[in-house]
């Protein structure tokens, strides 16, 4: 059932078993999965059921530190569905060996392994409308079975290669609105704002969540759960704020909200010449993804990407990468080819904050040589037409503690709370990794005959490229450890030294790994709701 919050009485107050805030994927996986089992959810969701500018703007922050960094308008969608109203739906699950203690990597290993995620990450592919659960690349390759969709050999030993599918992408504010809407045990209020999580005086259990409408409604809700589920951003920002009693806000007595911030660093590089055999090759460049026919079976898109071997990565002291190939096309990055790509984007249902389609297609009348230049070449794609290609690279930030979410001490947003300041810090393990991972792939790719690769310079203590990029990705800042000192959850995600607090959501990862977070985010949303009913029912 959907509730408007607006509508309420002022001074309400709600009550119910699981409170969970925040209707994004992690929090609507989580009310869904709850559902299941007969328990009564109330889900606040700041946003209705598409984007306004009111709700946006709560959003917004500073960015601090040594490189841009955006996250506010494109890079979250604050309106049910969360970021799934933009994400682009690739899913992978973590390597083995993201989740052990690296020796190298200061502040690595989560408190269990890869197989107490296998059976949700499992139960990710309904959910996320994925195909089998199987990412072995010979699989797909035999399964897709196109002379143009080969995977290049690899003869270094150092590289291997990976896949990754594509969920549609679902947007889980539509594609699951009617069995919220149908619940039962789901109460979803809309417009409904958490401002503060309050706690008993000793702070050990939450009372009650404070929730605010930008019309100037109040409510509370009291549960006998309360999960946070509002993003790897605003969980820190919502818990940093709530410092009635602890006045360095909830579960931060070791100063660990907010720290340890990580997004996956992004750059496109190199110059690639693929000799005459493989040049025609579609499997690992990502144009050729998405909506494109060619890297498709069992009715789901894959992605094909290169990675170094664990062992490579222990011989080198390196974190993980994800490589893949990046074709210029004529026209790439103008003006022409930005607004014919946005107009797929709203084909593909994506949320775009001010997409306007007359000002796109005015773009596109304006400058009609680069626009058909690009149409033409994304949709038949002839190699003669093709500008170039790079590698484009995601590498592992490293957990670092200076790297953080704080609260602005100028700033506060409409509904009185402090906005949020981003510090965005990368270390020079990072650096070291995107050089060496594409040095190694392009010796092996020269060695096998696959293409001549030209290098841009290392850049290993060297300013950033200005074209340095995040990927959207909000991880670490409620970071899981067994030990308090180390984490702010444990290993159930529940914050340490209070009953009844949860946070779902990539800020509870502390490491990233090199893979992208959502389907590990819902296996975890899944886990954290049967250890949930487990507490339910061992208290009734
Ligand atoms: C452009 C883009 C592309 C992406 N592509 C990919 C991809 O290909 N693969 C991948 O794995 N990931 C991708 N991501 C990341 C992915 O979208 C996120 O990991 C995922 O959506 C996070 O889900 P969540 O539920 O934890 O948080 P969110 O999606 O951020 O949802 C949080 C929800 O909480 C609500 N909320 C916030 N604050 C409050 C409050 N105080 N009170 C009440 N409600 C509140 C918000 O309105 C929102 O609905 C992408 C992200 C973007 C922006």
């Amino acid at each position: 059932m959907f509730i408007d919050t607006r509508r309420v009485d002022q001074g309400s107050v709600v009550n119910c078993s699981v409170c969970i805030v925040g209707g994004g994927i992690a929090g609507i996986t989580l009310a869904m999965s709850l559902d299941k089992q007969n328990i009564d959810v109330v889900l606040l969701e700041s946003g209705g059921f598409s984007s306004d500018e009111g709700s946006r703007d709560l959003y917004r922050g500073e960015a601090v530190g040594e490189y841009p960094y955006s996250f506010a308008d494109g890079c979250r969608s604050r309106f049910l569905g969360g970021s799934s109203n933009c994400w682009g739906g690739w899913c992978r699950p973590l390597d083995p060996w993201d989740f052990q203690k690296r020796d190298w990597v200061a502040h690595s290993g989560w408190p269990f392994g890869l197989d107490e995620l296998l059976p949700y990450y499992d139960r990710t592919h309904a959910l996320l409308q994925l195909g089998p659960n199987n990412f072995d690349p010979e699989f797909w390759e035999r399964s897709i079975n196109r002379p143009d969709v080969r995977r290049t050999p690899l003869v270094s030993g150092k590289v291997r290669d990976t896949i990754s599918q594509f969920s549609p992408p679902v947007r889980f504010g539509k594609t699951y609105r009617q069995t919220l809407q149908r619940s039962q045990h789901i109460r979803v209020y809309l417009h409904a704002n958490a401002t503060a999580v309050d706690t008993d005086q000793s702070a050990q259990s939450v009372t009650r969540v404070q929730v605010a409408t930008l019309s100037g409604i109040r409510m509370e809700v009291r549960a006998a759960h309360y999960v946070l589920a509002t993003g790897g951003i605003e969980n820190a920002r919502l818990m940093l704020a709530s410092n009635t009693v602890q006045p360095n806000g909830l579960g931060n007595d070791n100063d660990l909200v907010g720290r340890f911030f990580m997004d996956h660093p992004r750059l496109l590089a190199g110059n690639i010449r693929f000799s005459r055999q493989w040049s025609r090759n579609k499997l690992s460049d990502v144009k050729y993804h998405y909506m494109n026919a060619s890297v498709a079976a069992h009715g789901v898109h894959v992605a094909h990407q290169f990675a170094l071997t664990p062992e490579v990565l222990e011989q080198e002291r390196l974190l993980n990468a994800r490589v893949w190939f990046w074709s210029i096309f004529p026209g790439e990055g103008s003006q022409g080819a930005q607004a014919l790509l946005r107009i797929k984007q709203a084909l593909l249902k994506k949320h775009q904050d001010d997409w306007s389609l007359p000002a796109d297609i005015r773009s596109m009348v304006l400058h009609p040589i680069d626009t058909l230049g690009y149409g033409y070449t994304r949709l038949f794609r002839p190699r003669w037409l093709i500008q170039g290609v790079k590698f484009q690279i995601i590498v592992e930030p490293e957990p670092n503690p200076d790297s953080r979410v704080t609260l602005s001490p100028t700033q506060t947003d409409s509904l009185g709370m402090k906005r949020v300041r981003v510090e965005w810090r990368l270390t020079p393990r990072v650096q070291r990794t995107f050089d060496r991972t594409l040095a190694i792939l392009a010796d092996d790719m020269r060695r096998s005959g696959v293409a001549e690769v030209e290098l841009d310079a290392p850049i290993e203590g060297q300013k950033w490229p200005a074209s340095l990029e995040g990927t959207w990705h909000h991880i670490g800042t409620t970071r899981m450890h067994d030990s308090p000192r180390q984490g702010v959850v444990d290993r159930h995600c529940k914050v340490h030294g209070i009953s009844n607090l949860y946070v779902a959501g990539s800020s509870v990862f502390p490491t990233a790994g090199a893979n992208f977070p959502t389907i590990t985010l819902s296996a975890l949303a899944l886990r954290l709701s049967d250890f949930l009913v487990h507490q339910i029912r061992g208290q009734a």
